[in-house]
């Protein structure tokens, strides 16, 4: 079963009027996402998700023109081969680093469906791991810069759904960030996980401002207080609080970056995302690099429901795993563009699909409802 042909399918929405969402990267105009399709010899096709970079063109044409060429021929299930390929040819010189990563994550996404369809196994149980209740929690683009009390509320929704943690965007100013926490902590009760996520518009001593207050929350995480490379205050901030962990991971790429969070001793929880660090190989190889320090995996999930589903066979399948980050976000089409992708149960679990593969049924016609769209997915005033 050979490698015969690879193709990468960029996708945009618009948010609609009043839809935007804003947090530390700023306000949401549109999403990408970038849908990778290889099809083998033997007439099983796989598909994967690429996450685009903030430039969905630039992803799609080193896939076509630079990845594909490297692994056309190649057996479909030698997924540590071509990774092996693609590293020695992308990565080790000349590359585009975390761009070949990305755009990477998506054909080996995809190769792993195929291994799953041609053993008629879901990917759970190809790697190793079993269905199970996998905690979840109220993420994507969702719960951002917002009157406290509008804020609360739709906290609240998703505990009246079922959820048992939800994350809220902070990196506004400390004082409304602050303001805020308090004030879903008052109204949510004590027995929600609080999570944060700064999504790197913190300065270090914005951090030492808002630590204590988050600990006083017993917030679960502050995520990416920081730029994914400041490692010196990713280092500072893990001293100023043993109460709330550090977490970063969706803009860290492949073993060696996470192998460097673990050396700087920063970050105590991860968060890899399968359409960005390397695929789903290299994920796994993150995992198991973790466990060996009791480092919890929080994996970080993108766009559309095949990365949502990736993401659950592998949580339902590494031995750190923690929670699914289920998006929310009132508006994503692509979440259920294949259907349903995942349920909250009233416990607060999701469960990883059953069928084989990714267990996601891809009906190519839908593609056309979403044309690419160029152009910045975020405004920010700065
Ligand atoms: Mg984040």
């Amino acid at each position: 079963m050979k490698i015969s042909n690879v193709t990468a399918i960029p996708l945009s929405y618009r948010l609609p009027e009043g839809k935007t969402v804003t947090m530390g990267v700023g306000s949401t105009l549109k999403r990408d996402a970038i849908i990778i399709r290889v099809e083998t010899s033997d007439g099983i096709v796989g598909y994967g998700e690429s996450h685009p970079g903030r430039s969905a063109g630039a992803i799609v044409s080193l896939i076509e023109n630079t990845l594909k060429p490297l692994i056309l021929g190649m057996q479909a299930t030698d997924v540590i081969g071509a990774w092996q390929r693609i590293h020695r040819m992308q990565f080790s010189s000349h590359g585009l680093g975390a761009g070949a990563a990305l755009a990477y994550s998506g054909i080996d996404m995809a190769l792993w469906d195929i291994r799953g369809k041609a053993a008629n196994m879901p990917l759970y149980e190809l790697l190793g791991g079993s269905s199970k209740r996998i905690p979840a929690y109220a993420g994507g683009i969702a719960l951002g810069y917002q009157p406290k009390e509008s804020l609360a509320e739709e906290a609240q929704s998703y505990v009246d759904q079922g959820y048992r943690a939800v994350k809220l965007r902070i990196g506004d100013t400390t004082q409304n960030d602050i303001a805020r926490c308090l004030h879903v902590r008052k109204v949510l009760g004590d027995d929600i996980d609080i999570l944060t996520d700064a999504n790197t518009a913190y300065t270090i001593a914005q951090v030492r401002r808002v630590l204590p207050a988050l600990a006083d929350i017993k917030a679960g995480w502050l995520e990416e207080p920081f730029a994914c490379n400041d490692f010196a205050s990713y280092r500072e901030a893990a001293k100023i609080t043993p109460l709330v962990p550090i977490a970063a991971g969706e803009n860290h790429f492949m073993r060696f970056e996470f192998a460097q969070m673990l050396e700087a001793g920063a970050v105590q929880v991860w968060q890899p995302d399968l359409s960005k660090t390397g695929g789903i190989t290299e994920a796994i190889r993150i995992a198991d690099l973790g466990s060996a320090f009791r480092i919890p995996i929080h994996a970080h999930s993108s766009a559309t429901g095949l990365n949502h589903a990736a993401t659950l066979h592998y949580l339902a399948a590494i031995e750190n795993a923690g929670y699914f980050e289920a998006c929310v976000s009132h508006f994503n089409p692509f979440r259920d563009m294949f259907g349903a992708t995942f349920s909250i149960g009233k416990d607060g679990c999701v469960e990883p699909p059953k069928g084989p593969g990714l267990g996601v049924e891809v009906d190519e016609a839908i593609f056309k409802e979403y044309p690419v769209v160029d152009g910045p997915g975020y405004i920010v005033k700065f």
